[in-house]
């Protein structure tokens, strides 16, 4: 049985990969801190026996016991609020944990993928965005410390290809949803759709002209599957290049959930990229991967699991 450790495995995306993982017969070591992650989102796994999970702070030494295959590094806040909450902390797991973890593949000849993001791309000035976009960051902006932690963990990734022969994988993942995003933090996702739940307005920050391209989970679960066994080490763009503005998008959130609120506007956040969509060629080419899932399905699924949430949980609102 191939082993498998998976960093922020209590997190939105490190849940779902814990899921297929397990399924793939893979023996799995789940690894998380908690700081923005939840036990519920893994305690189904507890009970088998290819499942164990660890309380660990990666930007610490990590040590794993026996054999490694593979490497899943997923520990990092990811939503704008969560890093600005705790902007050190998001330095670190970027920086010092995705040192930690390349110096574990490389003990245990494991190889290694990396989440990385468009964040690393900032306000693009290239739209749609390829691969070969240097990208647009405000370094010593709020965002800097989410956008540079991600530039330089890929920056490392490389360098420990480059002079160890560590095999390594990069991901660049654009807006990801779906179940198990937390409610309340901060996404636009689960902001609008906890909004609509509650009878609350819907707010759009600025006015709602910048885009951005909502990929669900589980097509992104399986591009990250597909890059992890490819043979491709540069970084490669996973999302879906279905392209909406957050106006329309609250109009579309408003209709899914068949509530009579209103669309109220809120001062744009410092930064906050205009425009986002994936240039996905490079996937369809080495991966043979494409999103399938409509929006109006993947956001059916995700309505679904708010709803199935408790009242207690649902009126926990971040505005
Ligand atoms: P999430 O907040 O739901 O999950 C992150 C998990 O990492 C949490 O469980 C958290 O407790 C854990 N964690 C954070 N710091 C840690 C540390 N020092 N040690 C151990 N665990 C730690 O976020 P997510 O959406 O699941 O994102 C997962 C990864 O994917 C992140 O690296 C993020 O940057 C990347 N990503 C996500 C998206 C998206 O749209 N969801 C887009 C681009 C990149
Ligand atoms: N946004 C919004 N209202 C909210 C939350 C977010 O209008 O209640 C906007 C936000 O300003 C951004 C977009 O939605 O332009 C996506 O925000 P999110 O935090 O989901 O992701 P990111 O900005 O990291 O792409």
């Amino acid at each position: 049985m191939k082993k498998i450790l998976i960093t922020g495995a209590a997190g939105f995306l490190g849940s779902h990969l814990c899921d297929r993982f397990v399924k793939e017969d893979f023996r799995v070591i789940a690894m998380d801190n908690l700081i923005t992650g939840d036990l519920k989102n893994i305690e189904h796994l507890f009970k088998l026996e290819n499942f164990e999970f660890y309380h660990h702070d990666v930007s610490k030494f990590v040590h794993v016991a026996g054999t490694l295959d593979y490497i899943l590094h997923f520990a990092s806040p990811a939503s704008p609020i969560d890093y600005l909450k705790i902007p050190i902390q998001t330095l670190k797991v970027g920086s010092l944990g995705t040192h930690n973890l390349l110096g574990l593949a490389k003990e245990k000849n494991a190889r290694i993928l990396i989440a990385s993001t468009s964040e690393v791309y900032g306000d693009p000035l290239v739209h749609p965005q390829t691969e070969e976009y240097y990208g647009n960051v405000n370094t010593i902006g709020p965002r800097g410390v989410y956008d540079e932690a991600k530039r330089f963990q890929e920056s490392i990734t490389m360098a420990y290809h480059t002079y160890h022969g560590l095999e390594t994988r990069i991901a660049r993942i654009f807006n990801t949803y779906g179940p198990r995003m937390r409610l309340n933090d901060g996404r636009v996702v689960p902001a609008f759709i906890g909004q609509a739940l509650r009878g609350e307005d819907l707010t759009v920050f600025g006015e709602g002209l910048q885009t951005r391209s909502f990929c669900y989970v589980d097509d992104l679960i399986e591009g990250i599957y597909r890059l992890l066994f490819s043979n491709y080490v540069y970084p490669v763009n996973l999302g879906n290049p279905n392209e909406i503005t957050i106006r329309d998008f609250a109009e579309e959130i408003i209709k899914l959930t068949g509530t009579d609120q209103k669309v109220i506007y809120k001062p744009l956040p410092v930064d906050d990229p205009l425009q986002r969509q994936p240039n996905i060629a490079k996937a369809k080419e080495i991966l043979d991967w494409e999103p399938t899932i409509l929006r109006s399905e993947g956001m059916k699924q995700t309505l679904e699991y708010f709803k199935s949430l408790s009242k207690e949980e649902l009126s926990k609102s971040e505005h």
